[in-house]
């Protein structure tokens, strides 16, 4: 499943958060953002598990900051719409490094990430897992799903 890239320079993780919210909230009628409704927990066999690494906006909506080390990756937001067609339901929106070595190549690890995800899980309390929903296919925090 490939994905599409956003087309934008993001030179901030807020940013690239705004980005995905406004794309996910294409409904038409809504106007303001949306509100993030459920916390998106770091998933098994990855090394975020126990970490809220984003939100769900909708049982088929939802966005997560990550780190890949490919050096055209590196911090970005994951944009997930499942409510369209396969080619355009998965989109990324990169954080433009801040630093370069002396090479040009940029300088960057999961750091500024897992500050995020830190801040988000510790509004939950504290890390978990809670239950693996079988619609979102993530786990829910409160022990239910959220969306009717
Ligand atoms: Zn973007
Ligand atoms: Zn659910």
């Amino acid at each position: 499943m490939s994905e599409i890239d956003c087309g934008r320079q993001h030179l901030s993780i807020e940013d690239a958060i705004a980005h995905a919210r406004r794309n996910l909230d294409a409904r038409a009628g809504e106007r303001r953002g949306v509100q993030d409704v459920e916390p998106y927990w770091g998933t098994m066999g990855s090394s975020n598990v126990g970490w809220v690494v984003g939100y769900l906006v909708t049982a088929r909506r939802r966005w997560r900051l990550d780190f890949d080390p490919n050096p055209d990756k590196l911090v970005h937001v994951n944009e997930e719409n499942f409510d369209l067609p396969p080619s355009r339901q998965k989109v990324i929106h990169k954080v433009k490094p801040a630093k370069f070595d002396v090479s040009g190549k940029p300088i960057a690890d999961d750091t500024q990430a897992r500050l995020y995800w830190r801040k988000w899980t510790t509004r939950y309390g504290q890390p978990g897992l809670g239950v693996l929903c079988a619609v979102c296919r993530v786990y829910h925090s409160g022990g239910r799903c959220p969306f009717p």
